[in-house]
């Protein structure tokens, strides 16, 4: 599938405003890699490793050999410690506590968790449930890796259970319970985002001033590539050997980028061809199926993370009118068809 040309051209004088006031005012849009540019030089220090189930890349400028490796052993460290906090996976998760004994009593929340849960039900309230960590009360019962998805019965059985209402929250005190016996909850669309603002705090902390931290979908980048933007590319949705990995490249400096896409973790089923992924519509508790691929531009992960899985639920037009009523959030969507749209900030060069 080719992704509208047309589209992309338009799309080339367009501005991406960063908050602090500079203004980009060239996008390039060649079809190449999404590449964080890392080329060799002996004051740039990267590093790439497996934490969250995504390939984490940090890449810094330090005169300092010492200090840059220190400051990404502290990120990676920081990683592992969300990951072991939010993780679905591992029993003695924060998150995996919560879900064993939240139905029968109110939870006592840690500070971050409190923080990650009432981030959640603003989204949640600002999307009218796109995005829900509720969504886990079905999609517990998806495996991707092993093509196994829930059958009608199960869906039928627990979608009354995906409703972020069913979570008496309370943040003064800080504790969680599920009003509804069989809900369970996920943090997955918003952990990398928090991970990639907290990477890039960690980095100042040491001196840095021109950094990108990614995680998967998610990238933050300090400052710019001395003197150059740093690059982040959108991914072709339907990339296959003869085509090539991106569709959009983005000249950025100080911004958080979230890009869902159905292409991250999904399986197709043999039986109806369709794609099965790992992003859930809370109203059928199946694959959100409207568009292939949302990114969101803003000042943080932690906002642009649960944007860019809200409005990949939302779909275009719903999507596009969230993002055009929040100030300072831009999006670039490409649809179920390979149409890509902007955000009214992106389409008047704002
Ligand atoms: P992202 O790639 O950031 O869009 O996040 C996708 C992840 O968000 C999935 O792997 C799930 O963990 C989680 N997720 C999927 N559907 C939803 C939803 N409707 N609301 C909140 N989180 C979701
Ligand atoms: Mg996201």
């Amino acid at each position: 599938m080719k992704i509208s040309v047309t589209a992309v051209t338009a799309f080339s004088g367009l501005k991406w405003r960063l908050n602090h006031g500079v203004l980009m005012n060239k996008l390039a849009f060649i079809a190449l890699l999404l590449i964080f540019s890392t080329q060799a030089h002996a004051e740039w220090h990267s590093d790439t490793q497996g934490i969250m189930g995504t390939e984490v890349n940090v890449t810094l400028w330090h005169d300092d050999k010492a200090q840059a490796r220190g400051a990404i052993d502290a990120v990676m460290t920081e990683l592992r410690r969300i990951d072991a906090l939010l993780s679905p996976y591992k029993d003695d998760s924060e998150l995996s506590r919560v879900n064993a004994s939240a139905s029968d009593s109110a939870y006592s929340l840690s500070d971050e968790l409190n923080f990650l849960i009432d981030k959640s039900l603003y989204f949640s309230r600002i999307s009218e449930g796109a995005f829900d960590i509720t969504f886990a009360s079905v999609a517990q019962h998806y495996d991707y890796r092993d093509k196994q998805q829930p059958t009608n019965e199960l869906v039928d059985e627990l979608l009354a259970a995906i409703d972020y209402r069913w979570l008496q929250y309370d943040k003064s005190v800080k504790t969680l319970q599920f009003k509804h016996p069989k809900v369970k909850i996920d943090l997955g669309g918003m952990a990398k985002g928090w991970a990639v603002d907290r990477a890039i705090n960690i980095v100042k902390e040491f001196g840095v001033s021109h950094a990108s931290v990614s995680a998967g979908g998610d990238s933050k980048v300090l400052g710019d590539r001395r003197g150059r933007p740093w690059i982040v590319g959108i991914k072709h949705p339907r990339l296959d050997k003869n085509q090539p990995e991106a569709v959009i490249r983005l000249p950025l400096e100080n911004v958080a980028i979230s890009t869902s896409g159905d292409y991250e973790r999904y399986f197709i089923d043999e039986q109806s061809g369709e794609r099965v992924h790992h992003i859930i519509n809370p109203q059928t508790g199946r694959s959100a199926s409207e568009v292939m691929s949302v990114t969101i531009l803003g000042d943080q992960g932690f906002d642009t993370d649960p944007l860019s899985t809200s409005v990949f639920v939302l779909g275009v037009e719903k999507g596009l009118a969230l993002v055009n009523r929040l100030p300072n959030f831009d999006a670039i969507i490409i649809d179920i068809r390979g149409k890509v749209h902007y955000s009214s900030g992106l389409a008047s060069g704002e």
